[in-house]
């Protein structure tokens, strides 16, 4: 018998060429990871841009994984997979086919150049709770519950016009 396999979150953002479809197409991709399994997908939601307004708003979602993929092996994986959406960095916070970040890694606690797990601003981002609590509405950030988090949020009035997208379920 292998080792068990972890949990770990997914964020994904996008708001370049399609991003509706590029959000779909990387949770396809998701799926078919090396030793993992993709266990649940949130509903799409669309937010306006964080930082520079001057950009199209943003389709996000959250996906959970199973995975025997370490963490930095698993980030390899999702940065694989943003380069594939032919991602282009150009600025910080600018606008982009595809982000995938690692929110959650089991319990890990990790703090390296290249990673930082919890991811570091997720407590903040509505548009990061909203769809986690639809798939993990148990989960606790830093010993608190998501519900703590997003009050914060609700009660700075800064959750960025997140909307869920009701209408998008796929038709057969
Ligand atoms: P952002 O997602 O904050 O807009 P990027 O996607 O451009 O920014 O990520 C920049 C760097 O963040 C990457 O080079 C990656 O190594 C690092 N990074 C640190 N922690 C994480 C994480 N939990 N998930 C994804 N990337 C991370
Ligand atoms: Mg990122």
């Amino acid at each position: 018998m292998g080792a068990p396999h972890q949990l770990a979150y997914i964020g994904l953002g996008s708001n370049l060429e399609s991003p509706i479809e590029q959000v779909r197409e990387a949770l396809n991709e998701l799926a078919m990871l090396p030793l993992s399994r993709l266990v649940a997908a949130s509903s799409l939601y669309a937010s306006r841009p964080v930082g520079p307004q001057d950009q199209p708003d943003f389709i996000n979602a959250v996906a959970a994984l199973e995975t025997h993929l370490s963490p930095l092996a698993l980030l390899d994986q999702l940065q694989a997979l943003e380069q594939q959406h032919r991602r282009r960095r150009q600025r910080h916070w600018g606008p982009r086919t595809l982000d995938l970040d690692l929110l959650l890694y089991a319990n890990a606690a990790i703090d390296t150049p290249r990673l930082r797990v919890p991811h570091p601003h997720m407590t903040a981002r509505a548009f990061v709770l909203v769809p986690l609590a639809e798939i993990a509405p148990s989960t606790h950030l830093y010993q608190k519950p998501l519900s703590v988090w997003l009050e914060h949020i609700n009660a700075q009035d800064s959750n960025h016009g997140l909307e869920r997208l009701a209408s998008l379920t796929i038709r057969a």
